[in-house]
């Protein structure tokens, strides 16, 4: 057994960092979380700066930004964003479920927040698998089937502007005229017509969405600051979309 110096972090003595050393974590039922556990107290610890504890708790850049789980997008990096900039809302699919529309408005009403970036990745998982087919297998297994939705789709964009548009049509989400779409490539491939290169982050057009949202921001001519005249403004603007949606339904 070695437990020489560490290659990976300042310290001397032995360590159970698993890769580091032969000293392994005493819980081994979780293996990953044990490597995690002892990477932090090993490696990360000894490199914490103390500047990143006394960043302001509202994100510099008033972003916030909502994407995908998946492991491999890198979305802070993409950016160029770093440690204390931006909100980003994670689940998987990137999409706007009840719990992100809390998030945004902690996040904007909160926290200071004033854009929304909804950022879906080409290569998603959620467009890999049938959600009945899913649904089905678990009914099998469960004798239930999920409350929830899945949410899978098969088209990146068009899923980005269902997105965007159950925030524009969200009335606890404040700031809405800087929210936009984008699909981030993480291969080579074609949105709304057009190619991209993997790396890239191709932006989807919004402007038939925002026209058909009415959102309280956009609908108020006066540009008040009345939140009375704004409301009432706004929640006449929402039934008339909504009367709108039902005749496109019932002309299908
Ligand atoms: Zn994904």
């Amino acid at each position: 057994m070695s437990h020489g110096r560490c290659d990976h972090c300042c310290k001397k003595e032995k360590h159970r960092y698993k890769y580091c050393c032969d000293d392994k974590p005493t819980k081994k039922c979780c293996p990953a979380i044990d490597d995690a556990v002892c990477y932090n107290r090993d490696v990360y610890q000894c490199k914490f700066k103390e500047e990143w504890a006394r960043l302001p708790i509202p994100p510099g850049k008033k972003i916030a930004i909502i994407t995908c789980m998946d492991a491999r997008v890198d979305i802070w990096r993409a950016l160029g964003v770093c440690i204390g900039d931006v909100h980003t809302i994670r689940n998987a699919g990137g999409v706007v479920t009840d719990d992100v529309i809390r998030s945004l408005t902690i996040s904007q009403r909160l926290l200071a927040t004033e854009e929304i970036m909804v950022v879906h990745h080409f290569d998603c998982g959620m467009r890999t698998f049938d959600t009945c087919e899913f649904n089905k297998q678990m009914e099998d297994e469960l004798c239930q089937r999920p409350e929830f939705a899945m949410e899978a789709f098969e088209e990146s964009a068009a899923n980005v502007k269902e997105n965007v548009m159950r925030i524009l049509r969200n009335p606890f989400v404040k700031h809405k005229k800087c929210v936009r779409g984008f699909v981030y490539m993480d291969v080579d491939g074609c949105v709304e017509g057009t190619e991209y290169k993997a790396g890239e982050l191709a932006e989807v057009c919004l402007d038939k969405i925002f026209e058909k949202a009415c959102t309280k921001a956009d609908f108020c001519k006066d540009d008040c600051d009345e939140e009375e005249h704004c409301d009432k403004e706004y929640q006449c603007c929402r039934y008339e979309c909504d009367d709108d949606r039902d005749s496109d339904c019932k002309s299908d």
